[in-house]
């Protein structure tokens, strides 16, 4: 069976245009490659288009994920494009200007209200944390900054203050124009880069609902205030990204940890997916194999029941990307074995009542029954997402009534999503399924499976959960294994 027909983690790739072809994204997705990641810090919209259509060549089933800049601040271009080296002890002054070039006398960064924002005393940390300088003086033009390590500043590199709250609005004009570029081409995912509260959440969202998208919004939490307002992002996010590299910068290395095992818990408790990001297998970007610490790192977060882990270097612009994806599939797999499934209930509104607690029974039921799997119906893929939830040891095959749902799925631990036509009624989606998934090979007709399902046929209508032997389930599977006997 090929790898990524075997693991229940979902694994994000993030994908450059300067390696996309086909060929090498096909051997990607056979890997366990489940979601294309697209960052737009480092993509243009024409280099974007090319990675989306070679991955719709693949497979319509690869989600695509577009990832935004969000409030970030940057220095801007240096002029003579050289750095600025600083020692220990050194003055530098920076001022808010995204027009101006940066130049020895003066650091410009590109937030027009940085000066008014960073209070006297705040830490400012230049290129991932790499130079630290410490406010010392300020008036309303400029910071005046002591260096608290020597190093060199060059331009276009990130700048994170800290425990500051800056003003700064939640999308910039290229945020805008990718995510009406997402909508034009179907993306399934947007990816907002530093949500600090609903209201960063909300302003992709209103884009989206004034062009009436579908797209989901996963919120990347990382820094302290998108940490401590994470319960109102949740409330309106489709998921979650612990994007560990700026949260490395924004908090202190060591509450990483704890921090990560508490947006988990927050997304299962409410039934959403989340992905836990970047440096997982960072060694692999020039080394063939990874450190046993990185594996170790792969296997916590599934060990905490994340739904995904994503891959950045690695296969944007790493030695061995494959390698890469194959390595994170098999420490999948080999930890899935190992999982106990989650007890807790998933805390949602009365309307979802029911299909909660069917899917606890039949995860439990998939524990005291040989159980194959599980098979479900969906037009919200709300019911599929519940069940990934609870994190069985057993795959969720859900037949998806709409389009994009399957794509949408390919963040949900443990569900394997597959586009169907509405069916008419319960016992022709039986019938349908059964045999859609016999032909697939996931199931054969003397399995064990476990149906939950609706009556209704609209969203929302869960109504039962049926278990029984394929062949017993349907009556033409039970004459043709008669007649074969
Ligand atoms: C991160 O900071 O961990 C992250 C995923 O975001 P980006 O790659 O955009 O810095």
């Amino acid at each position: 069976m090929k790898l990524a027909l075997q693991k229940k983690t979902k694994i994000v790739a993030t994908i450059s245009d300067l390696k996309c072809d086909v060929e090498f994204l096909q051997e990607l997705y056979e890997t366990g490659m489940n979601v294309v990641r697209i960052n737009t810090a480092h993509q243009t919209l024409e280099s974007s288009m090319k990675i989306v259509e070679n991955v719709r060549k693949v497979s319509s089933k690869i989600g695509l994920l577009v990832d935004t800049k969000g409030p970030e601040i940057r220095t801007t271009a240096m002029a003579g494009n050289a750095g600025v080296e600083v020692a220990a002890g050194d003055t530098v002054r920076i001022s808010g200007n995204p027009d101006a070039l940066s130049h020895r006398e003066m650091l410009y960064v590109s937030y027009a209200g940085f000066a008014g924002d960073v209070p006297l005393g705040a830490a400012v940390l230049i290129d991932d944390g790499d130079l630290k300088l410490k406010v010392v003086g300020k008036n309303s033009d400029f910071l005046l900054c002591e260096a608290q390590n020597g190093g060199v500043i060059r331009g276009r590199k990130t700048v994170n203050i800290p425990g500051v709250e800056v003003r700064l609005p939640s999308l910039s004009s290229r945020d805008v124009e990718y995510i009406h570029w997402a909508v034009d081409n179907s993306i399934d995912f947007i990816a907002h880069s530093f949500v600090r509260a609903k209201d960063d959440v909300m302003a992709v969202q209103k884009i989206l609902s004034e062009r009436r998208s579908r797209i989901k919004i996963i919120a990347k939490i990382e820094n302290r205030q998108g940490v401590e307002n994470i319960d109102e992002i949740l409330d309106c996010a489709y998921g979650v990204m612990v994007a560990r590299g700026d949260l490395g910068v924004e908090v202190e290395l060591e509450e990483i940890p704890a921090i990560q095992k508490m947006l988990i818990e927050k997304c299962q408790a409410c039934g959403k997916p989340v992905i836990i990001a970047t440096q997982m297998l960072h060694s692999m970007i020039e080394h063939p194999r990874p450190t046993r610490a990185e594996i170790i790192d792969v296997a916590n977060a599934i060990y905490q029941r994340t739904d995904a882990i994503m891959l950045s270097g690695e296969t944007a612009n790493g030695a061995y990307p494959v390698e890469a994806v194959r390595t994170m599939s098999k420490v999948a797999i080999a930890v899935e074995k190992d999982l106990q499934p989650y007890e807790r209930q998933p805390n949602v509104g009365i309307r979802d009542k029911v299909a909660i607690v069917l899917s606890k029974s039949a995860v439990q039921a998939s524990r005291e029954l040989p159980i194959r799997a599980l098979i479900t119906d969906t037009y919200s893929g709300r019911v599929p997402r519940y069940i990934a939830a609870f994190r069985g040891k057993i795959p969720v095959f859900a037949l998806c009534y709409i389009d994009p749902l399957a794509r949408e799925l390919s963040l949900s631990y443990g569900v394997y999503s597959y586009p169907a036509a509405p069916l008419k009624n319960n016992e022709e989606f039986l019938r349908y399924a059964i045999r859609f998934l016999r032909d697939q090979g996931c199931i054969d007709s003397s399995d064990m499976v476990a149906v939950m399902a609706g009556n209704s046929y609209s969203s929302g209508a869960t109504t039962y959960l049926e278990i029984g032997v394929v062949q017993n389930l349907i009556s033409e599977i039970n004459q043709e294994a008669y007649y074969a006997s």
